[in-house]
């Protein structure tokens, strides 16, 4: 066998016994034997090279039933640290979090300006703080993760079009690398949710689709058991989905677009034309239903038929295992799951479950995260656990 081949399948075997120690937390080396199906002696040569790199560590259970207590194995959770950014409109999110996908540290930064070139300046010198705040550790800040709200391409990972912030064609990646020296990863926001709906929720879920209902409608696509991202890496833009021919105008060019019916402000705002208030949230909406608001009600309902048409064009495009909705105003309705799937008729569409996210707001933070995690420690696929809700710092904006 040639030299090329048997690092080649050592780096292999290394990344599934990295794989399998962290989905199961704790795990002997017999039992990563067992499970991997690589000899006793290959599993002791890459566990002897992981302990030296200190990338996972030894403990004696205290307590076993009969024989010897085992060593267990488990990630060393400290070695290093990745940052999952979430850079929305006028606020950005950043999540510390350990290799275990534990967030560490959150802060969300206030932004008063849209302005490219600021914003680029504020994210280096954040980076760089966390860098010297986490240099303690064997392998420090190992990377970051950026989730965009916008269209990102898949080769040069450059944000193709924000249409909050009005940027086109911003290589942030390139900008970004300048003064940074750990590497940088840039994605889509949908698609980082896909992801941790999957590393964190819906492990065995090979054919997932997310759909986050905010100011627009986001979707991200996981097609047998990868991210897909389309030719340039532009898909999942499911609220252009056109379900009204002559329907209004869309920012898009087109009328008529899934967004302008089914995004949460387009009821928050029909609301309140139809209740003559201003200002309406989420949580009056909440107290209303609540109060069995017979309008309120009736728009709501409404308002899911409108979901659902664009759900089951999805559905029947993608026949997806799992459906996560994500939206906080599904949430407020106790009922909105059933109703969805009662609207849901179509003979031909067919689907495994549709289910609310429990992740939120913070998918794509989460998502980041654990893309970095992947990243570093060089693994197909990871399984985390979620993690507990740390404290949120909120910081004003710098400029
Ligand atoms: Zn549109």
């Amino acid at each position: 066998m040639v030299t090329g081949d048997s690092s080649y399948i050592k780096k292999i075997n290394r990344s599934l016994i990295v794989q399998k120690i962290i989905e199961y937390g704790l795990i002997s080396r017999a039992d990563l034997s067992k499970i991997t199906g690589l000899n006793k002696a290959t599993v002791s040569v890459q566990v002897a090279d992981l302990l030296q790199e200190e990338l996972i560590c030894e403990t004696q259970l205290e307590q076993y039933s009969i024989g010897r207590r085992p060593i267990m194995l488990s990630i060393n959770k400290d070695a290093g640290y990745v940052l999952g950014i979430d850079l929305d409109y006028k606020s950005i999110t950043y999540t510390i979090s350990n290799l275990n996908g534990n967030a560490v540290f959150e802060t969300e930064q206030k932004l008063d300006t849209d302005d490219y070139d600021t914003i680029v300046q504020i994210i280096i010198k954040k980076i760089k703080e966390y860098q010297l705040e986490f240099s303690d550790s064997p392998y420090g800040l190992v990377n970051a993760v950026i989730g965009i709200h916008g269209t990102v391409n898949k080769l040069d990972e450059s944000i193709r079009f924000n249409p909050r912030y009005k940027w086109i064609q911003k290589n942030i990646k390139e900008d970004l690398q300048k003064e940074i020296r750990i590497p940088l990863f840039i994605e889509n926001n949908a698609n980082l949710s896909a992801y941790a709906e999957k590393v964190y929720k819906h492990h065995l879920s090979n054919n997932l689709l997310t759909v986050i209902l905010t100011s627009g409608i986001g979707s991200g696509m996981i097609i047998d058991g990868d991210l897909h991202k389309g030719y340039h890496g532009y898909s999942g833009e499911m609220g252009h989905m056109i379900i009204y021919p002559d329907g209004e105008a869309c920012r898009c060019g087109n009328h008529g677009c899934w967004e302008l019916y089914a995004s949460e402000p387009k009821l928050l705002r029909k609301l309140e034309d139809e209740l003559q208030l201003t200002n309406l949230t989420i949580a009056d909406i909440q107290t209303f239903l609540e109060d069995g608001h017979v309008i309120v009600k009736s728009y709501f309902d409404q308002y899911l038929r409108y979901i659902s048409i664009g759900l089951n064009n999805i559905i029947n495009l993608y026949n997806p295992e799992t459906i996560v909705m994500n939206s906080q105003l599904l949430k407020i309705y106790p009922e909105a799951v059933e109703k969805l799937k009662g609207l849901l008729i179509s003979s031909v569409g067919e689907y495994g479950e549709l289910v609310l996210s429990d992740l939120g707001n913070r998918s794509c933070v989460l998502g980041a995260c654990a893309l970095g995690i992947q990243h570093f420690l060089d693994v197909q696929e990871i399984r985390l656990t979620l993690p507990e809700r740390t404290e949120t710092h909120t910081e004003k904006s710098p400029v």
